[in-house]
């Protein structure tokens, strides 16, 4: 049992933290190592078991990552930008795997990984479902077998208390067709249309972003010529497939060398 690899858990109040304590306690290859919360949370020094509204586990609540992190093989990070970054830094010296499902990183934010996964192996995700990660090798795909006369749209939808659009797997759907076409998303990204636009201009790759009630996350990628359309769609009902896919990610990434990698890598894809 205590030589399993450990697993420390950030953001372990939020939704995907309280899936993936379920999903690290429902395992018989990984522990629980650490969990950390932000500086203030109520949860900071009880046990993660008791504060989840279950049986104590012996492992607390934590705001300083040095600690949570000291006995952990990975890290399973789902919280925001910011923080990310800061864990990414102390993964590293704990040469811990880092998996990273936040999304809303800038460009320059991601950038800031680099000397983190010099050290360490960094798996990071804008989703970490296989079903998504299969959804963008066929996106890109169809997107290299038809040409601007069909216009591509990537729609998603997505719980009421989600922070940032598009998607992080939005972003990911549209890199996939721009890759597709042999063109930079971000010379033909079409994002926040309001108003007078003007009309839709060739090539672009437009994104919708849907916003309500307790919506998992729905994809569509919308291929759409004059007389036809092809839907690429790939719905989550269950929070649990990035949970599975996080977990996944974590054990692989156990014996990898140093370095940034996705769920492409992961799932052999
Ligand atoms: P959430 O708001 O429910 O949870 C985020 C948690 O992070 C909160 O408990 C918050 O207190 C904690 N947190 C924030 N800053 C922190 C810090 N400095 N230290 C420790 N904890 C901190 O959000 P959520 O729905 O669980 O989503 C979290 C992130 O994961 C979002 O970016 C979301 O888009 C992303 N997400 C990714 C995937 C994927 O497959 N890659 C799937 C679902 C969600």
């Amino acid at each position: 049992m205590t030589d399993l690899p450990g697993i420390a858990i950030t953001g372990i109040s939020g939704r995907m933290g309280q899936m993936l304590l379920k999903t690290v306690q429902d395992s018989d290859v990984v522990k629980l190592a650490g969990a950390v919360e932000r500086e203030g949370h109520e949860w900071v020094g009880q046990d993660v078991g008791t504060a989840s509204g279950g049986a104590p586990v012996g492992v607390v609540v934590t705001d300083d990552p040095v600690v949570a992190f000291a006995n952990a093989q990975a890290v399973i990070d789902f919280t925001s930008p910011t923080a990310t970054l800061g864990f990414a830094e102390i993964a590293a010296q704990a040469r811990a795997v880092h998996v990273i499902g936040t999304t809303g990183m800038t460009d320059d934010e991601i950038a800031k990984l680099e000397p983190a996964s010099r050290h360490a192996v960094i798996v990071r995700a804008g989703n970490m479902s296989l079903g998504v990660n299969l959804l963008t090798q066929l996106t890109k795909k169809v997107a290299a077998a038809l040409d601007e006369d069909f216009d591509i749209e990537v729609i998603e939808a997505h719980h009421h208390h989600k922070v940032d659009a598009p998607s992080g797997t939005a972003l990911m759907l549209g890199e996939a067709a721009a890759e597709g076409r042999g063109v930079k998303l971000a010379d033909v990204r079409d994002s926040g249309r309001d108003g007078i636009t003007g009309a839709r201009k060739r090539g672009d790759i437009g994104f919708t972003a849907i916003r309500g009630g307790d919506i998992v996350g729905e994809h569509d990628v919308l291929f759409a010529a004059a007389g036809e359309r092809i839907t690429l769609r790939h719905v989550a009902t269950d929070r649990a497939i990035f949970a599975r896919g996080a977990l996944k990610a974590a054990l692989w990434g156990l014996d990898k060398k140093p370095g940034e990698y996705d769920m492409l890598d992961v799932l052999g894809l």
